[in-house]
Order: structure tokens, then sequence, then C-alpha cells
């Protein structure tokens, strides 16, 4: 079997071949692809990811702990991921807010805030060298299961008439990156001001201690106008609405807009072949659990794979059941929770006004209710 070279495959019996190499297709293919399994990867016609992305992940617990099953996570340059210890959310009234921190949590971090192309960088660079693998450009696979993992658009989901319907926000995430004179302190910043989300999240990339990742939720035309503007009038628009809390911001990248949208495959696995990360799901980016969700559907395809009886072939059709019913569940859960949360905080009605900053300074004083929240999203 050829380990990890990239050819124009002709046509080869594969145990799986996963199509996408996102940070989703790119961890199935390597975790499967430890387990022995004969695993080609369809990285499409540009294989290295080579775009300059400005986006940083905000990776949980769980995730961090399968990348570096896949000894991923060692291999990212250590300014590339970035340890949050502490959380910090304001609501839109004066004292209505949020905290949370590892130590109360009795955790290392709260999150970790990762570089998207280093950690694709990474991924891509193990899966060349990985046994049992190969990258391939070929479009046709012949395989006992195909795993489809080639993001929100899919167009494999739609060759198999599987809709996803999405719900748009009208909304667009504005991401960039940022340079503070104030020291980060591992210090999560997040704003839910109607209509829009401004997160500020801790990177020691482009300098160490002093770097931030933006993410910004706005609706479209709102956002639009802030990508138009020259650097220096987008700088002051966001120290306006940052407050300074952060120091005084400066842009230190391009910036970039995604547009946002809820939705989820109407069903995830058919006889054959199963969807994993957006080709399957997508939620709102204001929670940061959008490839936690995706690597979600990693661990939850390979444990389901590993534990199958002798005789069943990866694609039986019983195994992509019980991995469809692993993922239910908390995919459901994520799309509710970040819907819900936008939807709150969207609202202009003054009595939910009210009652979502009065919610945020009572939450505040439940640390048990904080720790069940904070291990949920550290699990996710
Ligand atoms: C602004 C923003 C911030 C975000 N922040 C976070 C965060 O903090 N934490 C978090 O967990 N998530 C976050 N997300 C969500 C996260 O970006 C996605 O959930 C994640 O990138 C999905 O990965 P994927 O591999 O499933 O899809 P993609 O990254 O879309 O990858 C799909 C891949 O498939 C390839 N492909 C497409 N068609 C084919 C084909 N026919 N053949 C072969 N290959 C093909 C594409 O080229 C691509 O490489 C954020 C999203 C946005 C927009």
């Amino acid at each position: 079997m050829p380990g990890g070279r990239l050819y124009n495959a002709p046509m080869a019996e594969f145990d799986v071949c996963v199509r996408g190499a996102g940070a989703v297709g790119l961890s199935a293919a390597l975790a499967l692809a430890r387990q022995g399994l004969r695993v080609a990867l369809q990285t499409g016609a540009a294989p290295a990811p080579s775009r300059p992305d400005v986006r940083a992940y905000a990776l949980n617990a769980a995730s961090v702990a399968l990348l570096a099953s896949l000894k991923v996570w060692d291999a990212l340059p250590a300014d590339a991921r970035t340890a949050v210890h502490d959380m910090h959310i304001e609501g839109d009234a004066l004292g209505a807010s949020l905290d949370f921190s590892a130590w109360s949590q009795g955790v290392e971090a709260l999150a970790w805030i990762v570089d998207t192309a280093e950690l694709e960088t990474a991924l891509f660079a193990a899966a060349r060298f990985a046994a049992h693998l190969t990258l391939t450009t070929a479009t046709e696979v012949d395989a006992s299961l195909q795993v489809l993992a080639d993001g929100k658009a899919s167009a494999a989901r739609t060759q198999l008439g599987v809709r996803m319907p999405l719900q748009s926000y009208g909304q667009q995430a504005l991401a960039a990156r940022l340079l503070s004179e104030h020291a980060h302190g591992g210090l999560a910043r997040q704003w839910f001001r109607s209509p829009d989300v401004l997160a500020l999240l801790p990177l020691d990339r482009p300098q160490a201690g002093h770097g931030y990742a933006l993410v910004w939720s706005l609706p479209d035309e709102r956002a639009q106008a802030l990508l138009a503007l020259p650097p220096a009038q987008f700088e002051a628009a966001l120290n306006d609405a940052s407050g300074g809390a952060a120091g005084t911001l400066r842009l230190a990248s391009e910036r970039a807009a995604w547009p946002l949208a809820l939705g989820r495959a109407e069903t995830v696995c058919g006889p054959g072949w199963v969807l994993i990360g957006d080709a399957a799901h997508v939620v709102h980016p204001l929670a940061g659990q959008g490839l936690n969700l995706g690597l979600g559907d990693v661990t939850a395809l390979a444990e389901v794979l590993a534990a199958r009886e002798s005789w069943r072939s990866p694609g039986d059709m019983r195994l992509l059941q019980r991995y469809a019913r692993r993922r239910a569940a908390p995919v459901l859960a994520m799309g509710q929770l970040t819907d819900g949360l936008l939807q709150l905080f969207a609202s202009q009605q003054p009595l939910l006004k009210e009652l979502r900053n009065r919610g945020l300074g009572l939450l505040n004083q439940m640390p048990p209710v904080k720790r069940f929240l904070a291990a949920r999203a550290l699990d996710a």
C-alpha cells in the first residue's frame, strides 16, 4: 500500500475513501488509517492548503485530545496555539457580565486558540507520511465506505439527494488578526451586543502575549461596510466597540468575512456513505463550536468502526446508523444553543433585554451552573 504519496490514482480498492482535505476530512483519514483501515483521501484539485486564512479556531479539550492522539497537536508551532485561561462575556447593559476561569473549573485551559492555516498544514503533513493512507486527486475511488467531508456546500451530499436547508442569519463573521499594546494574559473576551457579537481570542501570533484573533459577527451590510473601511477607520470602529478593554487594537492582517447560517443534513448516512463536519451541519460561530462538532463526528465514527464486528465491512449500514445515533443529540443541542443565544441577544424587546442581562449577572453568581456550562463546552 503506498504510504501518503500524492498520485493521480487509478481505480483502487480501499476500505474507506474520505472526500475533502479540510481539518475534519484530514483528521478522519488519519484516525481511520491508524486503525489499519486502507484509507484514500480525496484532496480535490488543490491538495496543499496554501491560501492565507486569518481565522483561528477555539478548540475544546475533546478536540485537543483527538489531535494529540493523531500526533498533530505537538507538531503545531508553539505560537500557533494559545491557552485560554479566563473568559469574560459582557451583555448589552452596564455590569451584565459572566466570567469563567480554568482555575475554578479545575482544568488546564478553558479552550485553545489555534491558527487555522497551521492546523491544516500540520494535519496535511501528518497525512502525507501516514501508513495505510493514500492521498489522491482522483474524483472516483472504489471503497467500502465513502466519508463525505467536503464542507458546507458539499457536492457529494447534493449528488446523493440529501437536503441540508440553510437558514441564513443575514450576518457575516468578520475575521482578522490584531495586536494590542496590552498583554492578553490568556483572557478571551466576548461582547453580546444586539445585533453584533464581538470576540477577541488571545493568540500568540503575530506577537507572543499580544496577539488576538478577531471574530465579529455583524449584519451583512455592516460587515461589508467595515470590510471596505480603510484600516485606520476600521481600527477606530473596533476600538470603539471594545471600549479599550483589551488595550488599543491594531490590524495585523487582511480582513475577511464569512456568511453565517444554521443547517443540519436531513440524514447523515446511507448504505456505504456517511456525512461528517460542515457537510453534515453548520452552526453560528458565536460559541466557536463548528470544528469541535466536526472533530466529535470523527471521534464517534472512528470508535464505531473500531468496535465493529469482524464480519461487518466499514460501509455496513448498521454501523453507520450507530454513528448517526451517537451524533444526533450533540449536533441538535449545539444548533439549538447557538441559535437560542443569538435570538436572545438579537431581540430588542425591553423585557427580554432586561432578562438576558439579569440572567448573565445571576449566572455569574452560581458557580455550580457555570461549572456545568463550561464542562459542556469543553467536551461538545
Ligand atoms: C469566522 C469563523 C470562525 C470560526 N471559528 C470556529 C471556532 O472558533 N471553533 C470551531 O470549532 N469552529 C469554528 N468555525 C467553524 C469551522 O470553520 C468549520 O466548522 C470547519 O472549518 C469545518 O471543517 P470541514 O473540514 O468540515 O469543512 P471545510 O473546512 O469547508 O473543508 C472542506 C474541504 O473539502 C474540500 N472539497 C470540496 N469539494 C471537494 C471535492 N469534490 N473533492 C475533494 N475535496 C473537496 C474543500 O476544498 C475543503 O478543503 C468558524 C467558522 C467561521 C466562518
